[in-house]
């Protein structure tokens, strides 16, 4: 899947969540968390910048770093939340921080699970695949991005209609 489809679908799980559990639904440090989470596993994707620009580690990624390896699994989502869960108990950040980091990252693999190539959910400890028929970058992929777009709209409309219309005021030039 592409990025902004993971970020999308990271925000639609967040919102629905949000909007039964009445948690804030415009928290900045919440949502930069959850964003974050929801993009960080591709950090394996040998297009990723940061590989792109290193020379040396783009050499050695292509031999010891496996897109949809071991960063695509559960074992990934709880090491990388245990290290955002440190950094939010030093700079004394609320732990709905630290649940959007996981719940971004759990979306980023449910997300992948859509796609033919798969997820190995509980690597290295099993191989077993999960796997669909939406291929990244299809017209599939992006007429799910847009039901996912729409379906934000009508959660946000649900649970904040005066907000959703100013947003839309704010919209028009
Ligand atoms: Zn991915």
């Amino acid at each position: 899947m592409m990025g902004t489809t993971h970020a999308v679908f990271a925000l639609l799980c967040y919102y629905i969540i949000a909007y039964f559990m009445k948690l804030p639904f415009d928290a900045p440090a919440v949502l930069t968390f959850l964003i974050i989470g929801s993009l960080l596993p591709d950090i394996d994707h040998p297009r990723m910048f940061l590989i792109q620009q290193n020379y040396l580690f783009k050499r050695r990624a292509r031999r010891f770093i496996k897109h949809r390896g071991i960063v695509h699994s559960l074992l990934a989502a709880l090491v990388a939340t245990t290290i955002v869960w440190v950094i939010a108990r030093l700079y004394n950040l609320e732990m709905l921080t630290v649940e959007c980091f996981l719940l971004g990252f759990i979306s980023h693999l449910a997300a992948d699970s859509l796609n033919p190539t798969g997820i190995m959910w509980l690597q290295p400890f099993s191989k077993k695949k999960i796997r669909n028929g939406i291929r990244t970058g299809s017209a599939t992929e992006k007429a799910f991005f847009t039901l996912v777009v729409v379906a934000i709209c009508a959660v946000l409309y649900t649970a904040h209609p005066e907000a959703f219309s100013s947003l839309l005021k704010n919209l028009q030039f």
